[in-house]
C-alpha cells in the first residue's frame, strides 16, 4: 500500500473514495454542531468527531465510530505490528506503565479507616489493628514484616488469612479508628492470647 505523507493527501484521498461512494467531490464540514462523516456518510453532533487542526473546521473528516473501526481492522490484519509496537512502547514508557499500575493497585485496594481484630481459630490467639486497605493486603503486609507481633505467629505457625476470624469496626475517619486501636489493645495488651506489643 502506498505511504500517504500528509494527513491533507489522507484527506483528499478520503474524499475521492467518498465521490466513488456519493458521486460528490467533497469533504463535509461541520455546520450548526452537526458534521457528515466521509466514511460512514452519517451525520453526527461535532463531539462524535475527533480535533484535526489542518481540517479547516479544526475536526477529522471522520468519526470517532469509524476511526475505531479502521483501528481495529488494521490491528486484526496486522498482528505483527501491533506486537512490535507494544513492546517497543512497553520498553521506551516500562517506568511509567510501572508507576501506574502501582497507583491504580493502591487505589483499588483503598478503604475507609477501620480496626480490626484478627483471631486465629486454632488457638484463639488475636491481634488488633487498624488500617485504610482491604484485610487482604493488609495481612499481606504482616507476612512481609514478620518481626511484628501478628506477623511474627503467621510465619511461626504457617499460617494464613483464611486461619483468622476477622471482626471489623468500621470508623468515620483515621483519628477514630487510631484511638479506638489504641483503647482496644491498651484493654486487652494484658491477656496472654493477645499478639500486640506494647507501644505506649
Ligand atoms: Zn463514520
Amino acid at each position: 500500500m502506498e505511504r500517504l505523507k500528509t494527513r491533507e493527501e489522507r484527506y483528499r484521498r478520503e474524499a475521492r473514495v467518498h465521490r466513488c461512494l456519493t458521486g460528490e467531490y467533497r469533504m463535509p464540514l461541520a455546520v450548526n454542531g452537526m458534521k457528515q462523516c466521509c466514511r460512514c456518510g452519517e451525520t453526527k453532533p461535532v463531539s462524535e468527531y475527533y480535533k484535526d487542526k489542518s481540517i479547516s473546521d479544526g475536526l477529522q473528516c471522520h468519526c470517532k465510530h469509524c476511526d475505531a473501526k479502521k483501528l481495529k481492522q488494521w490491528r486484526a490484519e496486522n498482528p505483527e505490528r501491533v506486537k512490535e509496537h507494544l513492546r517497543k512502547y512497553y520498553v521506551e514508557n516500562r517506568e511509567d506503565i510501572l508507576e501506574q499500575k502501582k497507583q491504580y493497585r493502591q487505589e483499588a485496594i483503598k478503604t475507609e479507616p477501620y480496626v480490626y481484630i484478627a483471631t486465629d481459630r486454632s488457638t484463639g490467639c488475636f491481634y488488633i489493628g487498624e488500617t485504610t486497605t482491604t484485610i487482604k493486603e493488609r495481612f499481606r503486609d504482616h507476612k512481609r514484616f514478620s518481626n511484628t507481633g501478628l506477623g511474627k505467629h503467621i510465619s511461626k505457625h504457617n499460617l494464613s488469612l483464611n486461619d483468622f476470624e476477622i471482626e471489623q469496626h468500621q470508623c468515620l475517619s483515621v483519628e477514630e479508628s487510631t484511638a479506638l486501636e489504641r483503647k482496644l489493645i491498651s484493654e486487652n495488651i494484658d491477656n496472654p492470647l493477645c499478639l500486640n506489643e506494647r507501644r505506649w
